[in-house]
């Protein structure tokens, strides 16, 4: 038996939120016998489980009933090179950030928008992360999965993933069913900047500078992400609190003619996204506390814990924050990280 079982285990350093979680068992298995182990156990004593990443994008209740599964495995591992580009594997428990920063320092580039994502390689599939006009899937060649339904692993390449706008098959029809050990990426040798997001663009005008190279892009987007968002060790927070809700062309213009500022872009055709924070700001909550949680005050897509909040706390407000959009814009937001449990505990 190899497996360090730990009970009534602290995950209050392992939620961004910061919130004074009790996983009742956990466990960080570094190899796949010992993931097995760990899922033969929760088997055995029928625990639910949970796989924690970074909980970056989790809001947690204070008890988590039955087994937490982190992942320990890590490495980035080189598998082929071309003129062009090359093709990395990396473990599921490697720190997102970390990863992209050596893979820049290797002169790999393609990953400089998407620095400073909290989190680990192992969930970024599951959203599909973006930032700054870069989805993981712009890089995704394929992933290796545990799948817990066929008790073997499992390759999953991109054209299976269903990846969408912070979407993919494992957040809708598949939660739960795969442990993603490890993901492929492509990488380019060949510098490729993406500039097609404005606030990039604006800043990297006012330095004067109009062919980035992939470092000065990662500075660039760390710099721009340092003065926007809260940092979670010092400010509880899980990202974005709530999705970009996309409207029907039809209505975006209505509300359009109603709120000439709407902040706005193109989505699919017919279809425009709309900036969930702008509706939140414009509704008067930026910056606004409400006991132990609150609203960040230079996003205000951003919920944040001052210090002692929790769960319910937490949804509390976001329920008002979606009532009170609701009735200014007629819009209905919806919450992005994952609840769990899915009853509050
Ligand atoms: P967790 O929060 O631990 O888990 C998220 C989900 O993935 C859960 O359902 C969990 O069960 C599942 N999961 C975790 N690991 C695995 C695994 N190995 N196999 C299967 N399922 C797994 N997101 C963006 O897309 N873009 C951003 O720019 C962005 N910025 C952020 C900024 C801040 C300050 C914060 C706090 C969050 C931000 N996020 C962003 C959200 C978050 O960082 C990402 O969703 C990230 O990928 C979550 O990684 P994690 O390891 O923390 O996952
Ligand atoms: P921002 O730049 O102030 O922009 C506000 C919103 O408008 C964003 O959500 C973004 O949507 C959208 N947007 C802006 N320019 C766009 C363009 N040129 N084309 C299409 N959409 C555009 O947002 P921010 O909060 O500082 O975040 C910056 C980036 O980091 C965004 O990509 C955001 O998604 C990402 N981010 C995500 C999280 C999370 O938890 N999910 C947290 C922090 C930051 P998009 O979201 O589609 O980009």
């Amino acid at each position: 038996m190899s497996l360090a079982v730990h009970q009534n285990y602290s995950l209050k350093g392992l939620n961004t939120l910061g919130f004074d979680v009790v996983a009742e068992h956990f466990v960080q298995p570094d190899t796949l016998e010992a993931l097995q182990e760990a899922l033969l156990l929760s088997e055995a004593n029928q625990w639910p489980v949970l796989m924690l990443g970074g909980g970056s994008n989790l809001i947690l209740s204070n008890h988590i009933p039955g087994l937490v599964i982190q992942l320990a495995n890590r490495g980035i591992e080189l598998v082929n090179s071309s003129a062009e580009d090359v093709v990395v594997e990396v473990a599921g428990g490697e720190n997102w950030h970390q990863m992209v920063e050596t893979t820049l320092e290797q002169g790999w580039y393609g990953l400089e928008n998407l620095a400073l994502i909290p989190g680990t390689v192992g969930a970024a599939p599951i959203q599909n992360i973006g930032a700054y006009g870069v989805e993981l899937k712009d890089r995704f060649v394929s992933l290796q999965a545990w799948d817990r339904k066929e008790l073997r692993l499992v390759t999953i390449e991109k054209d299976q993933c269903d990846f969408g706008y912070r979407w993919s098959r494992f957040k809708g029809e598949d939660a739960g069913r795969y442990i993603v050990w490890s993901v492929r990426l492509c990488l380019s040798l060949i510098p490729d900047p993406v500039l097609n997001y404005r606030v990039l663009a604006d800043q990297l005008e006012q330095q004067g500078i109009d062919q980035p190279h992939p470092n000065h892009l990662f500075e660039t987007v760390c710099g721009i992400r340092r003065s926007k968002l809260p940092d979670p060790d010092e400010l509880g927070n899980a990202g974005s609190f709530f999705e970009n809700p996309v409207v029907k062309l039809e209505q975006y213009e209505q509300l359009k003619s109603a709120f000439p500022n709407l902040v706005a872009f193109a989505d699919k055709p017919g279809f425009m996204k709309l900036a969930a924070g702008w509706l939140i700001d414009q509704a008067g909550w930026k910056g606004c506390r409400d006991g132990d949680v609150g609203v960040y005050d230079k996003q205000a897509l951003v919920l944040v814990n001052h210090g002692g909040g929790d769960r319910s706390q937490l949804l509390m407000l976001a329920g008002k924050i979606q009532a009170s959009v609701l009735e200014r814009f007629g819009v209905q937001l919806d919450i992005e990280p994952r609840q769990y449990p899915i009853e509050p505990v």
